[in-house]
């Protein structure tokens, strides 16, 4: 593989064309990847696959680029989402990039009944996740959903998605891991075909009695375990995303 930088840049990619860079990617490729003119770069939009670019001018503040050819056809991710209750700050980065590298297509923050923080910044999402679709060699970035409450998403969901709820407690709270009869399912043994999913990560404090009862009364929800322990929050998605993406996903 070659070692050229990757930029994600939001511009028309076609034979021929010459591209202005902004001060924040000419700042990276010229003086933190210290590139100079003549030396190539790697680019993708999220719709023209991905391009070969050489450095026509290698201005600190404005450098311009001339594109060669096209290196890769476009190609998207599986029609998965995340949705999760934020953590800390840095753990939620962690699930966001981490998510990004897995190939989720939607990112969707959700506060819950035990949520931590109501707010999320859904610029530094974006960067976030545009460094790891760069670094991962991704042609796409995640699209970053606002944060929501759990219930209205769930009020305004499209039943022909099925959403993977990763439920640590089972249908009785009031049991350790709700019992042996009201354990959810093994997530392996609950994963269906490779149509649109979504996969539901709850917050450090759990959901609620009255959300699991919710959950686990909708038609398209499927109750899944993760196993015999308490994952934290980003464990638990980047296992669950695994999970998915190896048996319904792009690595099967
Ligand atoms: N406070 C909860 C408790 O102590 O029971 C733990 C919440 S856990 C840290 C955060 C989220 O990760 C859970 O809401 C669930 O979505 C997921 N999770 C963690 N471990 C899991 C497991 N073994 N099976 C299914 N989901 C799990």
């Amino acid at each position: 593989m070659t070692t050229d930088p990757r930029l994600y840049l939001d511009l028309d990619l076609a034979s021929g064309a010459r591209l202005p860079l902004g001060k924040e990617e000419s700042h990276y490729l010229i003086n933190v990847m210290r590139r100079s003119a003549g030396d190539t770069v790697r680019l993708f939009n999220g719709r023209d696959g991905e391009w070969q670019a050489e450095i026509a001018d290698a201005n600190k503040k404005h450098a311009v680029l001339d594109l060669v050819e096209q290196t890769r056809e476009q190609a998207g991710v599986p029609d998965l989402e995340l949705l999760f209750a934020p953590v800390k700050r840095a753990k939620t980065d962690l699930i966001v990039e981490k998510a990004t590298e897995l190939g989720v297509k939607r990112i969707r923050p959700v506060t819950t009944t035990h949520t931590q923080s109501e707010r999320i910044n859904e610029e530094r999402f974006r960067s976030i996740a545009r460094e790891a679709a760069e670094q991962t060699e991704r042609l796409d970035l995640p699209e970053i959903a606002a944060l929501e409450k759990l219930d209205r998403v769930l009020d305004g969901w499209d039943a022909s998605r099925t959403l993977i709820y990763c439920d640590e407690a089972g249908d009785d709270g009031a049991r350790p891991w709700g019992g042996d009869a009201g354990r959810a399912a093994a997530m392996r043994d609950m994963l269906g075909g490779p149509g649109p999913a979504a996969i539901l990560i709850g917050p450090e404090g759990g959901f609620s009695a009255e959300e699991r009862d919710r959950l686990r009364q909708l038609d398209f929800v499927r109750p899944v375990s993760l196993g015999p322990r308490i994952l934290r929050a980003e464990t638990a998605a980047i296992a669950a995303l695994t999970l998915w993406q190896s048996a319904c996903g792009d690595w099967s």
